[in-house]
């Protein structure tokens, strides 16, 4: 069976995490419904000018043609709603969720335990990063640590905005501990890293799973 690994977000975090992994022989299965925007590009590697209003999954496709050739690569050109999350995800060995809203991560967490799939959540705020590997099982997953989607508005990098390197670092990170986890390596699971780009400090310690947890805690 071949090892496919979903995508949610083509942006910041799934453009150089989508690149990594298909550099290193993985098949990819894009999910995005987003069109590529001008004033992302700066932080958005696949993409150039010429890509400008077209889906962002049909672009990262070409892209990934280009640069990796033989990549393996589907497209979904859909936002991730709870009606279609699941037959989105399903047959993915692992996800890597880089997605720009709290709604989506709360979803791609919650699909990926139905389906019992490694996940690795990213996300960027300004000069910061953070970074969540989750093998069911071994250590915290995302309601672990975020509990409940909260319901004011959140500080997103839509807002506050965020520094290209460090987008590209993070997705990176997110790469290769998805690929660490795809390889049965569970010594990351529940590692919170947190990446300061401004500082330029990187930790990452065991976040304490909850054994309350709406979503891994109890039976
Ligand atoms: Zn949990």
């Amino acid at each position: 069976m071949s090892v496919i690994v979903a995508v949610i977000g083509v942006g910041g975090l799934g453009c150089p995490a989508a690149l990594a992994l298909a550099e290193s022989g993985v098949a990819l299965r894009l999910i995005d419904e987003d069109t590529v925007e001008r004033s992302n590009l700066h932080r958005q590697m696949l993409f150039d000018e010429s890509d400008v209003g077209r889906a962002k999954v049909t672009a990262a496709k070409d892209a990934l043609a280009r640069i990796a050739p033989g990549a393996i690569v589907e497209t979904r050109a859909e936002h991730l709603v709870p009606e279609r999350a699941e037959a989105l995800l399903r047959g993915v060995s692992a996800i890597v969720e880089g997605s720009d809203n709290l709604p989506t991560k709360f979803l791609s967490a919650d699909v990926a335990r139905r389906l019992g799939v490694p996940v690795v959540h990213g996300a960027c705020v300004a000069w910061h990063g953070t970074v969540l590997p989750v093998s069911w099982g071994d250590g915290a997953c995302y309601r672990c640590v975020f509990e409940e989607l909260p319901e004011e508005e959140t500080t997103n990098c839509a807002i506050a905005g965020v520094y290209g390197p460090v987008t590209s670092i993070i997705g990176a990170i997110m790469a290769a501990d998805a690929l660490r986890l795809l390889r049965g390596d569970r010594t990351i699971a529940g590692n919170l890293a947190r990446y300061d780009g401004w500082r330029q400090t990187f930790r990452a310690s065991p976040f304490p799973r909850r054994s309350d947890c709406p979503l891994c805690g109890g039976r």
